[in-house]
């Protein structure tokens, strides 16, 4: 849909903010729309789980600035302008650390500000989340060092953090309390995604989050969404979010197995969510899952692209580039949908992924397949609102910058499908080893599992099959790969504008993307670097060896994940993965400063709301767009905040 609606809204520091439409929604059947109502409330409900997970003070962090950008009346206007953008980036990252290098950003203003802020606001009615006997500036004290210290709970996930230093302890997020990797030798744990775990004097604790559990109060308002979904849903669907209700009411893995087991076989609802504890990144350990929730509808148009990778899904596996004790003899249960996102929160949200493949637990993809979706509206959102020079200015050549206006968005989006549907839903692990792959790599699995999925896809995107199914069109072909090739390398030089200290990357799908170039770059003459007028450029000089290059590594990425190999692991990640030139960093930063490229996008969601008819019933889901992160963001913590300081938006003026 071409329109003038906006799209990028505001820029906050190295942050894009932009809004997501959901066009298809309006158009859905009512049982749909209030299906959708429920299941975006349940949404909702749990979104301060990721908050408090990321960082413990985070909910009171987020009171207190939220307490005084509602009560802003008598604060002073540069301190104001300082708290808002601040809280900008908060209400993004989801807490104080930013969401690609994993560090702490701080408040700029002074300690005394802040109180004096503080204290404004009070006088006009605001509430904070003071302990009981607490003064005002006590609070303030309280939450300073968050606030104002770098070096205080400096990263909150920290997978390197050097020689001697425990995993755990150099992480400030809230998965852990006083634990260390060496307690964990000898440790079974009976909830490994969905607990806390505590060193209480030498014991360890799991603290469950279930209804009755830690998070009680959110999980109970969750379900209780869920509930009302049930009776709008699909028989199939209906049957998951029953299996759902029941894991979140007793936190049994045996439960999430058969949840994971009934949302996979519901492979025909117009409407569908994930909702609970799914991706593991947060955790330096790679074991416990970051809350998170999705509700979206199919998206019909750009499905039936996809679904014929999916319905062909034996058809890759059987011609994987990796030694056939890897390969799937079965492959079944693989489905794939382009979808529309309507609401995205916790770890899903506002930074969001593109594409997502889910369930998991590995012997349940194996045994029941997994499904796959690329999220169309969030992919538009991007395209519509990146700056052109975030295409160009990393191009060797004029060709090489048509080539990315031209087909750069139909390649990546082909390639996110690949990478979701024939990646991570491909290979098995070796016989004789038994339990999930996490438990063998470690703090190493995200990154390599990330780094295999890639690798799939770009291993594949030439091969004329594609052609055959009709996903690119033969004289198309080859410029496409081209295309894909040639983003894929310069990105390993662009998304270093996102490390703006230190010397090594976190998140891990920047190191498998840094891994894969610099691994081809070492190994192959696949790629070039090159100077012109003080810039570097990394330039594809040979497509056919970069394709060769990646078949390779991907043998050597699947072996490694299939033999559990954690010292391969760990040597492949060290080596290609994690460390960068801070050298290069500091010109790539340059250019993109003086192009004003951001960093990366929170976005907007749509918001709903329902209409009810005099009996009580649901008549209409009405959607409209806020297009302002405050305003969205205010309403949310209304809506779910467990402190007081948020005043329902109704009794607040739209900015
Ligand atoms: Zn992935």
């Amino acid at each position: 849909m071409s329109d003038s609606r906006p799209s990028l809204l505001e820029r906050v520091g190295e942050a894009a903010v932009v809004q997501i439409y959901a066009d298809g929604f309006a158009a859905l059947p009512l049982r749909d729309k209030a299906l959708t109502w429920h299941l975006y409330l349940a949404a909702l409900a749990g979104r301060d789980i990721y908050y408090d997970q990321r960082y413990r003070h985070s909910l009171e962090m987020r009171a207190v600035l939220e307490a005084i950008l509602i009560h802003d009346e008598d604060v002073d206007t540069r301190v104001l302008d300082e708290i808002r953008r601040y809280a900008k980036l908060f209400w993004i990252n989801t807490g104080p650390y930013n969401n690609l290098t994993a560090r702490k950003f701080l408040l700029g203003v002074t300690r005394d500000e802040l109180a004096a802020a503080a204290t404004a606001a009070a006088r006009h009615g605001a509430a904070f989340p003071q302990r009981s006997g607490e003064s005002l500036e006590t609070l303030i004290d309280r939450l300073a060092p968050m606030f104002f210290d770098a070096s205080f709970d400096a990263v909150v996930t920290s997978k390197s953090p050097g020689p001697g230093q425990d995993i755990l302890q150099a992480s400030a997020n809230n998965l852990y309390v006083d634990v260390t990797m060496a307690d964990l030798e000898a440790y079974r744990e009976r909830h490994g995604l969905n607990s806390r775990l505590v060193n209480r004097d030498g014991e360890l604790i799991e603290e469950v989050y279930r209804a009755g559990g830690r998070y009680d109060r959110e999980i109970s308002r969750i379900v209780s969404h869920l509930e009302d979904a049930v009776a709008f849903a699909t028989p199939s669907m209906a049957e998951a979010l029953r299996a759902l209700i029941r894991y979140y009411r007793s936190g049994d893995d045996a439960d999430r197995v058969a949840y994971d087991i009934a949302w996979v076989r519901d492979q025909d609802s117009a409407v569908d969510t994930v909702n609970g504890f799914v991706e593991v990144y947060l955790d330096a350990r790679g074991v416990k899952g970051a809350w998170e929730a999705l509700v979206y509808y199919v998206n019909a148009d750009k499905t039936r692209a996809i679904q014929a990778l999916a319905a062909h899904a034996a058809w890759f596996e059987a011609r994987m580039p990796w030694d056939p004790r890897f390969r799937k003899t079965a492959v079944s249960g693989v489905t794939a949908k382009a979808i529309d996102v309507v609401v995205e929160t916790g770890d899903a949200g506002p930074v969001t992924a593109i594409g997502v493949n889910l369930p998991n637990d590995q012997a349940v993809r194996e045994a029941y397949g997994s499904k796959s979706i690329t999220l169309s509206n969030v992919n538009d959102a991007y395209e519509r609102s990146a700056p052109d020079a975030m295409r160009t200015e990393f191009c060797w050549d004029a060709a090489e910058a048509e080539r990315a206006r031209r087909w750069g968005a139909f390649s990546q989006e082909l390639t996110t499908e690949m990478h979701e549907v024939i990646g991570h839903g491909s290979g098995r692990m070796a016989d004789g080893i038994t339990g999930a792959p996490q438990q063998y790599l470690k703090e190493c699995f995200s990154a390599m599992e990330e780094s295999r999925a890639d690798l799939v896809a770009l291993y594949f995107l030439p091969d004329p099959e594609l052609v055959t199914l009709g996903l690119v069109a033969a004289p198309d072909h080859e410029e496409i790969v081209r295309t894909e090739y040639e983003y894929f390398t310069r990105n390993a030089l662009l998304q270093l504008r996102r490390v703006r200290h230190g010397t090594q990357l976190e998140e891990d799908h920047m190191r498998n993307r840094h891994l894969i170039v610099s691994w081809l770059m070492a190994h192959t003459p696949a790629i070039e670097r090159r100077q012109r007028g003080g810039k570097t450029y990394f330039v594809l000089a040979d497509p056919q060896a970069f394709r060769e290059g990646v078949g390779r590594l991907l043998a050597d990425v699947q072996r490694i994940k299939g033999d559990g190999d954690y010292a391969a692991a760990t040597r492949l990640l060290d080596t290609y993965g994690v460390h960068f030139d801070p050298a290069l960093r500091d010109e790539i930063v340059a250019r993109a400063d003086a192009l004003d490229l951001p960093s990366y996008t929170g976005f907007v969601m749509p918001r709903l709301e329902a209409r009810y008819g005099d009996d009580g019933t649901i008549v209409d889901v009405e959607i409209s767009y806020p297009c302002d992160l405050e305003t969205q963001m205010l309403e949310y913590s209304a809506v779910s905040a467990c402190f007081p300081a948020a005043s329902p938006l109704t009794t607040r003026p739209t900015r």
